[in-house]
């Protein structure tokens, strides 16, 4: 069972007028556990509106988005949902609640009613793993783009979900604070971890095994990233 189905799904913002052409039409793709893909597209092309629907952030308008087999259409399976799918944005500071890194880290954690010694537990090893030991005590205002962004991540892997959704992490950071970010999300996936790695960076999608690239709200491209780089037109005519 693929860890995450889309089937047909379309979606329109409910504010968009009527005549704004649909932000999704008529998606379908399944991901695998264990999968990296990922999701190319021009600005406006419906990449966040996916990322958004695959966690139930927004439900479909029509067709039907699988989580590990249950439907983000229904409410009681959002909580379940919400753990199995972790979500990291563009911009840091929309995820920071807490006013240091270890009170933001265990601020997920307590949400999924963790007992302290386990939080505790999490919170180290996240901060081991992803070099932030020192500055765990730090505000979150005070860190670097790329410090800000590898916080977040540490609280998205404390809670240990499934699947990883990333939009365009990097896209504030430089150049060489993406390479870190972008092998530490390497090696989550080599741990297990299905990851959707949404970028504009045509050297990022060299990593994964898979590209799927969006035009216009419809897939217009589903294969290997060999074989994208290696169709200049499409390239071209996808914008990215
Ligand atoms: P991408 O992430 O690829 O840049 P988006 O998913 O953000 O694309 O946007 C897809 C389409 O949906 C665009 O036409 C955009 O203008 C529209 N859109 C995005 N967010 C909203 C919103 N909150 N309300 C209305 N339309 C939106
Ligand atoms: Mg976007």
């Amino acid at each position: 069972m693929p860890v995450i189905s889309i089937k047909s799904v379309s979606y329109h913002y409910p504010h968009a007028s009527g005549s704004e052409p649909e932000a999704l039409s008529g998606i379908t793709l399944d991901i695998t556990a264990g999968e990296f893909v990922a999701l190319v597209g021009a600005n406006g092309s419906g990449k966040s509106t996916l990322a958004r629907l695959l966690n139930g952030l927004l439900r479909p308008t029509a067709g039907e988005v699988l989580v590990d087999g249950f439907s983000t259409g229904d409410k009681a399976n959002l909580d379940r949902i919400r753990e199995t799918v972790g979500m990291v944005f563009q911009n840091p500071d929309s995820q920071i609640v807490a006013t240091s890194v270890e009170d933001d880290i265990a601020f997920g954690l307590e949400n999924l009613g963790l007992p302290a010694e386990e939080i505790e537990r999490r919170i180290d090893e996240a901060c081991r793993r992803f070099g932030i030991e020192a500055l765990r005590q730090s505000e979150p205002h005070w860190l670097s783009g790329g410090q800000k962004q590898r916080a977040v991540l540490a609280g998205v892997l404390a809670l240990q979900p499934k699947v990883l959704v990333l939009d365009e992490p990097t896209s504030m950071l430089d150049p060489r604070s993406q390479r870190e970010f972008l092998q530490l999300v390497e090696s989550l996936w080599h741990e297990g971890t299905s990851v959707v790695y949404i970028t504009q960076i045509m050297e990022e999608v060299a990593s994964a095994g898979r590209v799927v690239a969006l035009a216009g709200g419809e897939i217009a491209f589903d294969g290997t990233p060999a074989e994208l780089l290696s169709n200049h037109q499409l390239v071209e005519d996808l914008g990215v």
